[in-house]
């Protein structure tokens, strides 16, 4: 990965970085997000457009003040599995095509008002799917939604299909369909493999390898969430995989000998600070690892894994940072660098998003 350019890093030590000027830098600074679940995002105005056209969902009749109280988790939850309760209420509303492209279209309009550039979009199309809805609708739907997106708001973005654990909630055919469908897709849309949780349960990431390894040789990047919260063997089992980017990583700080590992290998770790507290994972955002990983040199990018479930955006993560881990204006701008080089996209891509990047850096440094 190229090294922040240098002009970016002098000119974002000068001067005196207040926390109003540092908030300031959050939201005008391009980002890319690196770890966006679709059904995670849904903005309480987009639940709304949802509900109203889904027939028989209990949100439907309901004020936006009145869905972002009942759907958004704004508080640390007990556990994972809590928070993940929390999106039983949006799988219904995404089960028809227009819905899905809806969602995707209104996501990049939603990336467009924080300065996104690029979001990579994640979601497993198999808890979308219904008799007459197939895997391969689910993608399309999404597929259309973004390239409208694209052409409106003028973010690009890939998608990530998120296989799913346990195979206790989803079974193995629906994994083994949604490799296969992702397989298929690869360089027409959909751009990387996931492995994500859809409920509680203990399954290895170990036994998801062979789709992970058709996906590398269909040309996908691969990522997975592991040591999000503390089970044992998932960032090994991670690591031997061979994965690009590990989603969240908490347990690393408990692991020096395994964040060594990744630092040799430069394996990402896409870091979600706002989720880690609601999952209860972290206590604060100023205990959150990430300032400790970051002097240790590890890469990491900066996301917000679901920011309609907790009512945040991408300049918040930002900010966040900068005011309660002492994130340096210099920092910030290697979180959003790290993320455009994380991409899983072909070099000549990354290559001009960076230079879209610093041309917008340096205005916002102005
Ligand atoms: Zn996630």
């Amino acid at each position: 990965m190229p090294d922040l350019p240098h002009a970016l890093r002098e000119s974002a030590r000068r001067g005196r970085w207040t926390p109003r000027r540092l908030a300031r830098l959050a939201a005008a600074l391009p980002k890319v997000e690196t770890h966006l679940h679709l059904d995670g995002a849904l903005s309480p105005r987009t639940v709304r457009r949802l509900a109203e056209a889904t027939p028989g969902s209990p949100l439907a009749g309901l004020s936006v003040e009145e869905i972002r109280r009942r759907v958004v988790v704004d508080q640390p939850r007990a556990s994972l599995a809590a928070v993940l309760d929390a999106f039983q209420a949006f799988y219904p509303l995404l089960r028809a095509a227009p819905a899905v492209e809806l969602a995707a279209y209104e996501l990049l309009r939603d990336c467009a008002r924080q300065n996104i550039l690029h979001a990579e979009v994640r979601f497993a199309p198999a808890l979308q799917r219904t008799g007459d809805f197939t895997l391969e609708d689910v993608l399309d739907a999404a597929l259309r939604g973004l390239a409208r997106g694209a052409a409106d708001f003028g973010v690009s973005s890939g998608v990530i299909i998120c296989l799913l654990r346990p195979f206790a909630v989803v079974d193995r055919q629906a994994n083994e369909d949604m490799a296969a469908l992702a397989v298929r897709f690869a360089g027409r849309g959909v751009v990387g493999l996931d492995v994500a949780d859809a409920g509680p349960g203990d399954q290895r990431l170990s036994d998801y390898a062979g789709w992970l390894g058709r996906g590398r040789r269909a040309g996908l990047g691969l990522t997975a969430h592991a040591g999000e919260s503390p089970r044992g063997g998932e960032i090994e089992d991670a690591l031997e995989i061979g994965v690009d980017r590990i989603g969240h990583g908490i347990i690393l700080r408990e692991r020096p000998d395994l964040l060594q590992e990744l630092i040799r290998r430069g394996t990402v770790v896409e870091v979600n600070p706002t989720s880690n507290l609601r999952t209860g994972a972290v206590s604060s955002y100023r205990e959150h690892p990430v300032r400790a990983w970051r002097d240790a040199g590890l890469t990491a990018t900066l996301s917000t894994d679901d920011p309609g479930v907790f009512g945040i955006d991408l300049s918040h993560e930002y900010e966040a940072l900068s005011r309660e881990a002492k994130f340096t204006a210099e920092e910030l701008l290697e979180l959003a660098w790290n993320g455009i080089w994380a991409l899983f996209l072909p070099e000549a891509r990354r290559r001009a998003l960076a230079g879209r990047f610093e041309r917008g850096a340096a205005a916002a440094l102005d």
